[in-house]
């Protein structure tokens, strides 16, 4: 009956409750020390890769924009710390795994800041200027998707946005970054998304947070009060429940609109921006501040979790020292959270723009069984799709049929492996499916 009523309810939220072990939410943000040596892809988001401005032995000043976007859906790359370019390399990306070129700066231990170019009076910038300095300054969705804001800014100009959902949820656990930046900077965070409703013309948003974040909640509500935002801006305290933060299902809870197949959310007249890539809006237009750093959880078996503010390009074993190290029992290191997150496969890997988390665990691999056809996939999945078939049809190399089952839907939250009693990964299943699915679909269109 619980599938029934959720399958037709469209506010209503399917999904996990995954224990949460935030055990960093009380952890103010603390700055992480700059790290010696800065490696930075130039590929930290989605679309054409920058290109580099330097070269080996260039002298560069922190917030110096090192590479410039590689077309309208890419972004800059800046120095992170001030130096000298010890060269370009080829680096394993920590979200794709696939080599790409980065640029290694070493740090001259000066931290010295090219001028920032602030604004007199930022609420006097127009349009055009706005998203001109958001893309100057590479800002990308820095929930995970890394997606360049400048663009998702820029809907097309048939699908007007009527609604703005700021995403506060942070449902996977262990993560506790942006539930400290809301309590931290949530003013900074405010003022963003004044701005963002600015550029869209839109007069009404949602400030998103599970009620697992009473405090935030409190504090968003109370910083609202006082910002003075034109139009009906309200926060919502969501029931908590795993993947509420994802774009789709938080449209779905708050709207009851639905995203068609492959789709994005402006095709229901929305956007959804998550509290760190406002808070990044905020000091690229009021401070002139390029995107250098973020804040990210540091969590799991490290003796001393903590939430840090980290400049791209550190070794993620710097920050990892930096709360007291490892018991000999971890063995795994994840970037984001154990959900969602990507498992590396060197201490030494940088962070970058699209990291919230570094969570370091002892592994939990089972091998897999076969499925028992029990339907707890299908129950968990927020999307509603039906994800014991995915499984099925890539075990059979039956590519074409994933389409009829709405694979491009899923969000690869992993809800489904997570209450698979099989063992089943049926996450990584789903990956190859909707890969080759793609494959076929660009085939047709040759
Ligand atoms: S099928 Fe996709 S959306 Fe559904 S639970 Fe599994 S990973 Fe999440
Ligand atoms: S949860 Fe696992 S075992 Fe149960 S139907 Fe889904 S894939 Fe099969």
């Amino acid at each position: 009956m619980a599938l029934f009523d959720t399958l037709f309810d469209k506010r209503k939220s399917k999904g996990i409750h995954p224990p949460y072990y935030k055990i960093a939410s009380h952890k103010n943000i603390e700055k992480a020390p700059l790290p010696k040596e800065a490696t930075l892809p130039l590929s930290q988001h989605i679309g054409a890769p920058a290109k580099a401005l330097v070269k080996r032995g260039d002298k560069v000043k922190t917030g110096q924009k090192i590479a410039e976007a590689g077309g309208f859906v890419s972004v800059p790359i800046h120095a992170t710390i001030s130096g000298k370019v010890k060269g370009i390399i080829q680096v394993v990306s920590s979200v794709t795994s696939r080599v790409g070129d980065a640029i290694v700066i070493e740090s001259d231990g000066m931290d010295e800041w090219v001028e920032l170019d602030k604004p007199e009076n930022p609420e006097d910038l127009s349009k055009e200027d706005i998203l001109s300095r958001i893309k100057e300054a590479g800002i990308v969705g820095l929930g995970g998707a890394t997606f360049p804001t400048h663009v998702k800014l820029q809907p097309p100009p048939d699908k007007k946005i009527d609604t703005i959902i700021v995403n506060g949820c942070e449902c996977e656990p262990y993560i506790t970054s942006d539930h400290r930046l809301m309590l931290e900077h949530g003013d900074d965070i405010l003022k963003g998304l004044g701005i963002m409703m600015r550029v869209i013309g839109c007069s009404r948003a949602y400030v998103a947070i599970e009620d697992n974040k009473p405090d935030a909640v409190e504090t968003m509500r109370n910083l609202l009060a006082k910002a003075g935002l034109p139009g009906q801006v309200t926060v919502e305290s969501l029931d908590t429940i795993y993947p509420l933060g994802a774009e789709k299902t938080l449209l779905k809870r708050i709207l009851g609109r639905e995203v068609p197949v492959a789709g994005l959310p402006f095709e229901v007249g929305v956007v959804v921006q998550n509290v760190s890539t406002l808070k990044a809006i905020h000091d690229a237009i009021y401070e002139g501040k390029p995107l250098i750093e973020r804040v990210l959880t540091v969590s799991g078996l490290v003796k001393e979790p903590k939430n840090l503010i980290a400049r791209f390009g550190t070794p993620a074993k710097e920050l990892i020292e930096f709360c007291g190290g490892v018991p000999p029992e971890a063995d795994e290191m994840i970037f984001g959270g154990p959900m969602m997150g990507i498992s590396q496969t060197s201490l030494d890997i940088p962070t970058q723009k699209g990291t919230n988390s570094i969570l370091v665990k002892k592994s939990d691999m089972k091998p897999e069984g076969n499925c028992i056809r029990c339907g707890a996939c299908i129950e968990a999945c927020p999307m509603n799709l039906v994800p014991t078939m995915f499984v099925a049809y890539v075990k059979n190399k039956m590519y074409e049929e994933l389409g009829d089952y709405w694979i491009e839907n899923c969000v690869e939250c992993g809800a489904c492996a997570y209450d698979c009693p099989a063992n089943i990964p049926i996450v990584q299943y789903i990956k190859v499916g909707k890969a080759e699915l793609m494959k076929l679909k660009k085939g047709a269109k040759k």
